[in-house]
């Protein structure tokens, strides 16, 4: 290995698709056990307040290549398939010597200009892709593999970094379809919490006062369907006990998928260990964003409320990263590129509307770490009736405004809806309950959060 690339380390970026932090023991040991996961946290740092900047599959997955705002980066929607020729950090550390690989969830697209660039190798699922059996587009060509996604995922993973060229470093992208809905668990998980009551959240029966957004919205878990619960529902409930029978399983699937990630995220923590790599190795988890377990009696995602706006993120590095440390700085998807790259020594071309926080995760402080950060959600009532939005969340506070209007997003309902706003004092009411934009006590506060997302929003260049 050449001087230059001995000091720089690997990165191995495994993101799940809809985990919430929540169903990870690390942040909440009240749903499941994930020891795998927790281990990277307890040799590393546990990251509290990463915040996704448009909580949708698509568009994170974009801002997360390019470290920048859906506006700029074309993907605002599920429908807006990403233009490949644009910068991104896999590209940039290509071209300067590492190795590249993502394995696994794609989702921006296929064909010309979305398949995936920057990487010297890609196996990828067309679109959501499938839990059992699934297709995959390897290099371009499409083959059905045998197995479970998860398990299937890893064992290309292994097989990619067995086959590595080991004197260059490298950056593997594995990327989980799980626990995405339909929420299909292995075989050997179908039963695991068969026999466990999963907890009921705080929020679960939340009657919707904050506002016709929240009212409207069309993520219940009473109006989960048969496929989704994949059983029927039992005879003679009255409609509260429906909503818990499917809340039950709905969870209980959705936690069997987690449990078989936590074993694959196990699997290449040994692959490390076994192939000495541990120690220069960055090694992260994290999701796409975060999802409603329950929480405001929901499934899925898109509201900038706290449950889906983050997302869980831990990661180790023996070389800079104090064992069992904490983070509690604000820190969002589009800061992943700039800090990938500081780590791996990159000068970015074109700046990226992220930060890098690797001082954050060094444990240093410059006292200049932003105070607040800005979400924009676009697809205008799509699929689950949550209309457009965009807002900002400080350490105390949440301003929140619906525009009602669809723009010129594909994929978005012609159809406008009623402007309103929200504001949440997430020190007396962090689930979020109360919307305080009325109260004439927040008066000021108001003012001066709404001159705040103003400047947020010239400086990251969104004027619609
Ligand atoms: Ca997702």
């Amino acid at each position: 290995m050449n001087s230059h690339n001995k000091k720089r380390p690997n990165l191995l970026f495994i993101m799940s698709d809809d985990h919430s932090a929540n169903a990870i023991s690390t942040y909440n040991d009240q749903l499941i056990e994930t020891p795998n996961i927790d281990r990277i946290a307890d040799d590393g740092m546990r990251l509290d307040h990463v915040y996704c900047t448009n909580s949708l599959c698509a568009p994170s997955r974009a801002t997360i290549l390019t470290g920048n705002y859906s506006h700029e980066n074309g993907v605002r929607g599920l429908s807006e398939h990403f233009d490949g020729s644009q910068q991104t950090f896999p590209k940039l550390m290509q071209a300067d010597g590492y190795q590249t690989a993502i394995i696994g969830k794609w989702h921006l697209g296929h064909g010309d200009k979305s398949d995936p660039t920057g990487f010297d190798y890609w196996t990828v699922f067309p679109d959501q892709g499938d839990y059992y059996d699934p297709e995959m587009i390897e290099m371009g060509e499409s083959k059905v593999v045998e197995g479970y996604a998860t398990d299937i995922i890893t064992d290309k993973s292994e097989e990619w970094l067995d086959n590595r060229d080991e004197d260059k470093p490298f950056m593997l992208m594995v990327h989980h379809k799980a626990p995405h809905r339909p929420w299909h668990p292995p075989e050997k998980y179908k039963d695991l919490f068969n026999h466990h009551d999963i907890p009921i959240p705080d929020t679960f029966h939340d009657s919707y006062q904050q506002s016709n957004a929240a009212k409207n919205a069309d993520m219940r878990i009473e109006d989960l369907k048969e496929e989704d619960v994949k059983q029927k529902v039992p005879d003679g409930l009255s409609s509260q006990e429906v909503k818990e029978w499917k809340f039950q399983r709905y969870m209980k699937d959705y936690l069997g998928c987690v449990k078989s990630i936590d074993d694959n995220v196990g699997r290449l923590l040994d692959y490390l260990d076994k192939n000495h790599l541990t120690e220069h190795t960055i090694i992260v988890y994290t999701s796409d964003q975060g999802f409603f377990l329950g929480d405001h009696g929901w499934y899925d995602k898109r509201f900038m409320y706290e449950e889906s706006l983050q997302m869980p993120f831990v990661i180790r590095y023996p070389k800079e990263i104090q064992p069992a440390t904490v983070c509690k700085e604000m820190i969002i998807n589009n800061d992943f590129a700039p800090t990938f790259l500081d780590f791996a020594g990159i000068k970015v071309e074109e700046p990226m509307q992220g930060e890098s926080f690797r001082h954050l995760l060094q444990g240093k402080k410059t006292g200049q770490w932003r105070d607040a950060i800005y979400y924009r959600y676009f697809e205008h009532l799509t699929i689950h009736n949550v209309p457009a939005h965009y807002g900002i969340r400080t350490n105390r506070y949440k301003l929140i405004y619906y525009y009602g209007e669809p723009l010129d997003v594909i994929g978005a309902v012609k159809k406008p809806t009623t402007p309103e706003w929200e504001l949440f004092d997430m020190e007396r009411d962090p689930y979020e309950l109360t919307n305080e934009y009325n109260n004439p006590n927040y008066e000021n506060v108001i003012i001066e959060l709404k001159n705040k997302l103003q400047n947020v929003k010239d400086y990251y260049n969104d004027h619609n």
